[in-house]
Parts: C-alpha cells; sequence; structure tokens
C-alpha cells in the first residue's frame, strides 16, 4: 500500500503492481479452488470483490483516507494466487498498515528476517511467533511474512494447524488427498502452521505423530516452517516430541511476538471503517 503512487488526478491513487511472481493458476489449482469455494470470484470482467466494479473505491492508507483505482484484474489474479496458498480473503486484505499495535521491536525481529526471507528459506531456517495471550498479531504477521517471501518466488501455503491435522488424516484413505499433502503441505518451500497447540488433547500420540512427521520431513529436506503458537517451546517439548522440538527449534528462529490483544481496536476501526463506505484492497503487504 506505501507504494501507491499518484495517478493523473491528485486524489485518486493506484493500486501497487502485482509482483511478477503472482502468475495464473494451473488447471489443477483452479479447479481445486472452485471445489472448495462454491462461490469463488470467477471472472473480473463481471464483478469485483474490491471495487464492486466502480473501478475506483475509498480506502485508508498510512491513517490517511484517500480515493483509489481499482485494476479488478490485478485484484483478482492476486487474490487466487493468495487463495491457492491458504490464505483467505479476511487476510488477503490486511497489510503491514494494519499492524500499528504490535510492538516496533516485535516489527523489526520480523523486519530484521524477512530481510534475508529468501536466503533463510532456502536453508530450512523458518520462524516461530508465539506468545502466552492471544489476539497479539501472530497470525497476521505470518501471512505477512508468507506473502513477502512468495513475492520473491517462493512457493508457499498457510494452515491452521487443525486443518493440518484433518488433512493428513484424509490421506490415509485417499490416494489424491494424500498426493495433495505431499505436494502442497509436507513439500511447500515455505509452510505456515498456525495456532499449533489448538488440538483436542484426548488425541496427543496422534498428534504428536503427525507432527512429528511433518517436521521432520520438514527438516530433512530443508524446508523452513512458520509456526504461531500460544506455547513457549519449553510446552511445545512437553506437548510433542521433545526430540523433534528441540530439532526444529534450532533451525527456527523464535520470536515472542508481545504486547496486548489488538483485536478490540481493530474491530472498532473495521466497524468505523464499514460506516464510511471505505474498502480494503487486496495486497501483498
Ligand atoms: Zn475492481
Amino acid at each position: 500500500m506505501s507504494d501507491s503512487t499518484a495517478s493523473g488526478s491528485p486524489e485518486t491513487l493506484l493500486l501497487p503492481r502485482n509482483p511478477l511472481t503472482v502468475t495464473p493458476l494451473s488447471n489443477e489449482d483452479y479447479e481445486w479452488l472452485k471445489e472448495l469455494h462454491s462461490a469463488l470470484w470467477r471472472d473480473p470482467n463481471v464483478s469485483c470483490l474490491t471495487c464492486n466494479k466502480k473501478g475506483t473505491f475509498r480506502t485508508r492508507v498510512q491513517g490517511e483516507e484517500v480515493m483509489m483505482r481499482c485494476d479488478c484484474v490485478e485484484q483478482w489474479g492476486l487474490h487466487l494466487w493468495l487463495l491457492n496458498a491458504g490464505i483467505g480473503l479476511g487476510y488477503q486484505r490486511l497489510g503491514w498498515d494494519h499492524i500499528a499495535t504490535i510492538p516496533d521491536s516485535v516489527q523489526e525481529s520480523v523486519l530484521m528476517y524477512l530481510e534475508h526471507g529468501r536466503a533463510y528459506a532456502e536453508v530450512g531456517h523458518g520462524l516461530t511467533l508465539w506468545s502466552p495471550s492471544r489476539g497479539t498479531g501472530k497470525t497476521l504477521l505470518a501471512t505477512l511474512i508468507l506473502r513477502n517471501l512468495m513475492a520473491t518466488g517462493v512457493d508457499g501455503f498457510f494452515c491452521l494447524f487443525n486443518k493440518l491435522l484433518t488433512l493428513h488424516t484424509a490421506g490415509w484413505r485417499d490416494d489424491k488427498a494424500r498426493k495433495w499433502f505431499e505436494r502442497r503441505i509436507m513439500n511447500a518451500e515455505v509452510l505456515v502452521i498456525d495456532d499449533a497447540g489448538k488440538e483436542n488433547p484426548n488425541r496427543s500420540e496422534m498428534v504428536s505423530a503427525v507432527v512429528d512427521e511433518i517436521l521432520r520431513t520438514r527438516i530433512d529436506n530443508a524446508r523452513p516452517t512458520i509456526l504461531t503458537s500460544n506455547l513457549s517451546q519449553e510446552e511445545m517439548g512437553e506437548r510433542y516430541l521433545s526430540d523433534v522440538v528441540e530439532l526444529f527449534s534450532g533451525c527456527n528462529q523464535s520470536i515472542e511476538v508481545t504486547g496486548t490483544s489488538y483485536r478490540p481496536r481493530f474491530e472498532a476501526e473495521m466497524r468505523e471503517n464499514a460506516r464510511r463506505g471505505l474498502k480494503f484492497p487486496v495486497v501483498i503487504g
């Protein structure tokens, strides 16, 4: 958003162009998305989730209300590309502008990782974002890190921890599901696992085995994982198999996402934005 540049009219901004790495989906991935999303946005010439085909929309950039010109085709392409990486529309519309409540020291640590993110990703060095409190912005940060890495050409996937367990289980019975899991989860160049530790405690043995398999496979193949959790490293060691947690911690930088919940202020801002008719485009960050 901060890269926006003025167009002919001094009051109308242009959306930043999509990075060249945002390419059309393969037929297989597009069909998969259509199966998952019955109301998938299929034609940017007919509808637009950003401007509603008005061509422009009012939004907020760095605290200022501005008019922005929409590029419906670019927005559609970016939306599908991110959806295919497991990032839903809610997070697609949130960028660095929306993390003001996250302490500067945390933001700086994340930006320092991203400065060499591509090189870290190539050697399998990931990140763990953790905090004992909820709502401090771990998931939003994780999607921003993933989007920024993907913009450099890295293949990525975002998955809720509990969904990961469901998808893994689906692969036991279905060959297609297993192959999909291998390709998109096990072998994603960067995998975000969101909210580890949220599982049903009655399934702990099965969960430990799945966590062990996924993390070990990824470590063996130098594939980095970005993990968010309410658990500290010590608690993770008690919950899962301690040797894999130790191995994982060795190739993951841990950042404690301190601060208070951003949710109450964020929700109030979103309601106010909706009342004012403001729209937020799909962004990389
Ligand atoms: Zn549009």
